[in-house]
């Protein structure tokens, strides 16, 4: 029964059956021949299935289709987000701003960064995970360009205040990149009222296939960026290669169902993970990491106190979670996270993400919750503290 248990969705979610027709469709019919840059009727089909798709992804953050590029996923949106604006802007400076709890598609694009010739400041959050915008504002120099900052923190859940950190960025000059890969779909994203120059989003955080996502750029702010790739011009020379038709298909439908379902599943993932909540700190000695009520609907990530990481998870592994982010699962160290979050290391190995999303049921929040609360008992009663 709990083999079946899925409480992983900020890894991935499963793809909505009216997204998987969309791409059917689309691969079994002329759509799928034509190469949507070309002129010819099939080429024409093609281009009107990517064209529909960037209406309705648009639309999920009241952005303009113009203002649309497709990637490969969040990962490629964020390195030609940071990368490709930071390479275009050097004249301008060489000083760009982020958080230490970045998602690595983020991180490492400023390492890279680094290596040539740019300074980063690694911000840190409070205790509970926010970035204050006034921390901000106190970074940004003259040679700032650029400030980026995940919407939703992928292993906390946590929001940052980027509407406000939005402003500190439009009154310094600087441009926001937003990481949306956890938000868009769970939160409400609107690029004008928050101040956002350039946003990341991936379709299989919100039930589209995996391989496919979407860059947002601000037409007046950010019209270019350096471009990662050479080929083509599609994508305004952005992102030149061909697109990925049946993919964008999916990405489309599932945005479109973002925005449409917005309303209805968060209060009905909220309700989840309250319980989910309640039934995991009611066990003695178990923490919420992050802020308490500045998150997500859907992530839950607690800390155990007085059982060995590596227990824990292998005592759950009936259940499909995440111990922190899916990135740092393979390498077995404490979530760098949670490290600048203040946890000590043997709290912070002992750390479980839980993920809820459009198809969890309390059954599954029961479930689990009936799991985690025997497996810590039993774990702490061969080896008491
Ligand atoms: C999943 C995720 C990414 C990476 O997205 P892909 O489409 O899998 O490349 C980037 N940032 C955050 C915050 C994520 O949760």
């Amino acid at each position: 029964m709990t083999a079946t248990l899925y409480m992983d969705y900020a890894a991935s979610t499963p793809v909505d059956p009216a997204v998987a027709k969309a791409m059917a469709d689309v691969l079994a019919g002329e759509a799928g021949t034509g190469n949507p840059a070309a002129t010819h009727w099939a080429g024409q089909a093609a281009g009107q299935v990517v064209e529909q798709a960037r209406v309705r992804v648009a639309a999920l953050i009241g952005a303009s289709p113009g203002e649309i590029v497709f990637t490969s996923g969040a990962t490629e949106a964020d390195n030609l987000a940071v990368i490709g604006a930071a390479r275009f802007r050097r004249q301008l400076g060489r000083h760009i701003v982020t958080t230490l709890i970045e998602h690595p598609a983020v991180l490492e694009s400023c390492r890279a960064l680094e290596a040539e010739g740019f300074e980063v400041s690694y911000l840190p959050p409070d205790n509970q995970g926010i970035l204050a915008a006034e921390l901000v504002a106190a970074a940004l120099r003259p040679d700032t360009i650029l400030v980026s900052v995940a919407h939703v923190n992928n292993e906390l859940g946590v929001v940052q205040p980027v509407a406000a950190i939005g402003e500190v960025c439009r009154r310094h000059g600087a441009l926001l990149h937003v990481d949306a890969a956890q938000s868009a779909g769970r939160l409400p994203v609107d690029v004008r009222a928050q101040c956002i120059d350039l946003l990341a989003l991936s379709a299989h955080k919100m039930y589209g296939p995996k391989g496919v996502g979407a860059l947002f750029l601000d037409r007046e702010r950010c019209r270019r960026v350096e471009p990662l790739f050479h080929g083509g011009g599609q994508e305004r020379g952005l992102r030149p290669g061909t697109l990925p038709t049946h993919q964008l298909a999916g990405l489309g439908v599932a945005a479109e169902l973002a925005l449409q379902r917005l309303d209805s599943d968060v209060p009905a993932i909220l309700a989840l993970r309250e319980r989910l909540e309640q039934g995991l700190l009611q066990v003695p000695g178990v923490q919420l990491n992050g802020h308490v009520t500045q998150r997500s609907c859907h992530i839950v990530n607690v800390s155990v106190d007085g059982v060995e990481g590596e227990s824990l998870r292998c005592g759950l592994r009936d259940i499909a979670l995440s111990s922190g982010s899916a990135c740092a699962a393979e390498s077995g160290e404490p979530s760098p996270v949670l490290r600048t979050l203040g946890r000590p290391d043997h709290v912070a190995q002992a750390s479980l993400r839980f993920s809820l999303g459009r198809t969890s049921t309390m059954a599954d929040v029961e479930a689990s919750v009936a799991a985690f609360t025997a497996t810590v008992a039993r774990l702490r009663a061969l080896a008491p503290a």
